[in-house]
């Protein structure tokens, strides 16, 4: 298949759409981004690239941070990490309290902000230095230096009052064992770390490769684990917008507000799409119209 015609063409398609969505507003760094920018990049499981429009540009990644922060904890803590942590859609927005009273502190999923605190405190549990590992962990996937945007990270820790909240409150019934303020100065960092489209695709080989590392280093997760990472994407990854991923996608994906969207193909390839503008459900807009053209003109779905 042309992957480079196909992405040539989504990116031509979408031209005329560029700017819509509403860009993250909550801090400044994300405010300013320019919402007319769309890349999109792709790797085969063979390891061919190919990318189309901003896909070289390094973006916030946000949430998606919590597709390897995951991956990090099924490492280390193994199958005792769902004690704490659920595997079902939220049917809600991604910071939402509503569930996390009635449940006892157990949040829903890992891709909902509270899953993702919980499993930073598994991971400040197990990891010498957590913040280290994670950005070890996105170098390596992707070959090149990933760092974090301290501003994105300090303006996530003066704003944070939410996630500050669902911290405190899953605290409150022993479903953290660390020190809040440690536990969110992970997960403030995880979500402050930039990359493009281009190391994104590279760094979520391993989805489609049955866990094994996209550019031959060790084994990243079992197959069993990935599969079960691509499970959790395609029910969870899009927070209250999977229904309607996998619908009209049908790929496991993992979105984030910094616009960018990771999406598999289990046992073909992996990709990224970036545009900053989101929609309601704080999901690219561009991202996910990119993806659907993707589907339309390849075939390639789980289904
Ligand atoms: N930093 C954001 C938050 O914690 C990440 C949310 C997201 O990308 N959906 O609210």
């Amino acid at each position: 298949m042309d992957f480079q015609a196909v992405l040539d063409e989504i990116v031509a398609t979408l031209e005329p759409e560029l700017g819509a969505g509403t860009v993250a507003s909550y801090i400044p760094a994300l405010a300013r981004v320019s919402p007319r920018q769309l890349g999109i990049a792709l790797r085969t499981r063979a390891g061919e690239e190919f990318c189309a429009g901003d896909a070289a540009t390094r973006f916030s990644i946000q949430s998606i941070s919590k597709l390897f922060s995951l991956t990090l904890a099924m490492r280390h803590v193994g199958d005792d990490l769902w004690q704490r942590i659920g595997r079902e859609p939220s049917g809600n927005p991604f910071n939402s309290l509503v569930q996390l009273e009635s449940e006892q502190g157990k949040p829903r999923n890992p891709f909902i902000n509270a899953g993702a605190i919980a499993v930073a405190d598994r991971l400040v549990t197990h990891c010498a230095n957590a913040r280290a590992d994670v950005l070890t962990l996105l170098s390596g996937l992707c070959g090149e230096a990933v760092g974090f945007d301290e501003e994105v990270a300090a303006s996530e820790a003066a704003t944070g009052f939410r996630n500050v909240a669902l911290a405190n409150f899953m605290k409150s019934f022993g479903k953290i064992d660390n020190d809040v303020a440690a536990v969110l100065d992970l997960y403030f960092h995880q979500c402050s770390a930039a990359m493009s489209c281009v190391q994104l695709a590279r760094a979520t080989g391993y989805l489609c490769r049955d866990g094994a590392h996209p550019l031959g280093g060790a084994e990243v997760v079992s197959e069993r684990q990935a599969r079960r990472l691509n499970a959790l994407m395609l029910t969870c990854g899009t927070y209250d917008a999977a229904g309607e991923f996998a619908f009209r996608i049908g790929m496991p994906c993992k979105s984030g507000v910094g616009g960018g969207i990771v999406a598999v193909v289990p046992d073909t390839l992996s990709l990224c799409v970036w545009s900053p503008g989101l929609d309601e459900t704080g999901n690219s807009l561009l991202g996910m119209k990119a993806l659907e053209l993707f589907v339309a003109r390849t075939g390639l779905s789980v289904f």
